[in-house]
């Protein structure tokens, strides 16, 4: 058997952690430059406030209701995460974390199902502060209909388990197509025409005509609902065939060096993904660009093959330095940039080249400690050169929390 976790309201939980104060409070998580609504407490969802919805359009209820708003603070909320998927990946076998607030579980055997998955979810909460739900069931795809039912329903307590045949067809019948995990907008279209509102529904068509209608990926979740395992550890964490970072800047970047910092900053964190996935990126692509809304526009990008993929920050650097030269038009006020990581392979699939001027082997070695450190001090204790004070301080970021756990000088204050 496998189990969802999914942290509740994760961005705002991982503030209230902090600020216990805000535990019944209308609370909302604003996404970069404080643009739309990425996080809502139960109380804010319940005020009618909904999700990727713009602040300014929401401004008038929130200042009604006195909602407290927060800026995304990324660091704390990695690091909140990191924290959740270490006590997890210490009570089971086996865990793959699925995205920052989700991770599945292969549990330990069938006994006393429920008092194990209770009892993961008791630990996690205690040790961190944040509240999980739990969904379990035969396959991936059925654990996130369970886990659907675990948020929607209190009468769960947090935990749904489909087990049994019987809940199984219970669980579908209920869930609608377009709320099952891999089903797009284009395919429920498709489906409703076909006379599929359920999931239920959908399990009862022939495999032949899910296959012949969607391909394998049709097929392959047809199975999975069908309580038949395929989704296997391959499918939901190869890694990504590209990173992607890119910012939109609160104030405006004027002149080249400030530009260079901001667009390296980007590219140091694609290089993290990266690294963390144990990737090396063949293709570097860099963007930049001014105000979309004034009438003269300026928007250009470069994409180069690099001679010899890596995952090197001071490498990579020095291509971004090389392409914002044909980028860069002196005299603008750049608002937005973008580093896109492509062609990814896995580092142990790299051939060496023996035309290759860069000592690879060494070169590893200074990564590796560059990365141990930031483990331990955070991204912002070593940096490149060039990379200077990077993209933060343009980020408007005006309800900003503290990084409470990565940073000794934010660290919680308690007067007694
Ligand atoms: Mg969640």
């Amino acid at each position: 058997m496998y189990a969802l976790v999914d942290c509740n309201n994760f961005f705002v939980s991982c503030e209230r952690v902090f600020n216990p104060s805000l535990n019944g409070h209308p609370v909302i998580v604003l996404s970069n430059n404080d643009g739309c609504v990425i996080a809502r407490s139960n109380e804010a969802k319940a005020l009618g406030i909904g999700m990727a919805v713009p602040f300014f359009q929401i401004r008038q209820l929130v200042e009604k209701h006195q909602v407290v708003v927060f800026s995304t603070n990324f660091t704390l909320y990695g690091d909140m995460s990191d924290r959740v998927m270490t006590v997890l990946s210490e009570l089971v076998p086996g865990i793959e974390v699925y995205s920052v607030d989700e991770a599945f579980l292969h549990l330990r055997g069938l006994e006393k199902l429920r008092e194990q998955v209770e009892n993961i979810a008791r630990v996690v909460t205690k040790s961190t502060g944040i509240p999980v739900s739990v969904g379990v069931a035969q396959t991936k795809t059925l654990c996130k209909v369970a886990n659907h039912f675990a948020k929607k329903y209190k009468g769960y307590e947090d935990v749904c388990i489909i087990d049994t045949e019987e809940k199984r067809i219970k669980a579908l019948q209920q869930t609608e197509i377009g709320d099952v995990w891999g089903i797009g907008r284009r395919h429920r279209n498709m489906l409703e025409y076909h006379g599929v509102k359920t999931a239920y529904d959908f399990t009862l068509k022939s495999r032949a005509w899910i296959r012949s209608k969607m391909t394998v990926v049709g097929e392959r979740i047809w199975r999975e609902l069908n309580g038949q395992l395929c989704l296997e550890r391959e499918d939901v964490d190869s890694g990504k065939k590209q990173i992607c970072t890119s910012r939109s800047f609160g104030v405006p970047i004027v002149g080249y060096d400030r530009l260079l910092e901001s667009i390296v900053a980007l590219a140091a964190l694609g290089v993290a993904k990266l690294r963390k996935q144990k990737s090396l990126a063949k293709g570097l692509y860099v963007m930049v660009q001014t105000n979309r809304f004034d009438d003269d526009m300026y928007k250009s990008s470069r994409f180069i093959t690099l001679s010899y993929p890596t995952s090197d920050l001071a490498e990579i650097a020095g291509y971004c330095r090389k392409m914002l030269n044909q980028l860069y038009v002196n005299g603008l006020e750049y608002k937005r940039a973008g580093v896109i990581f492509q062609d990814l392979i896995k580092e142990e699939n790299a051939v060496r080249d023996f035309f290759d001027p860069v000592d690879r082997e060494k070169q590893s070695r200074l990564s590796d400690a560059l990365d141990s450190i930031a483990g331990k001090y955070g991204r912002e204790a070593v940096k490149i050169a060039i990379q200077g004070e990077g993209y933060q301080p343009n980020i408007k970021q005006t309800y900003l929390s503290k990084r409470y756990t990565t940073n000794l000088k934010e660290i919680i204050e308690i007067r007694v």
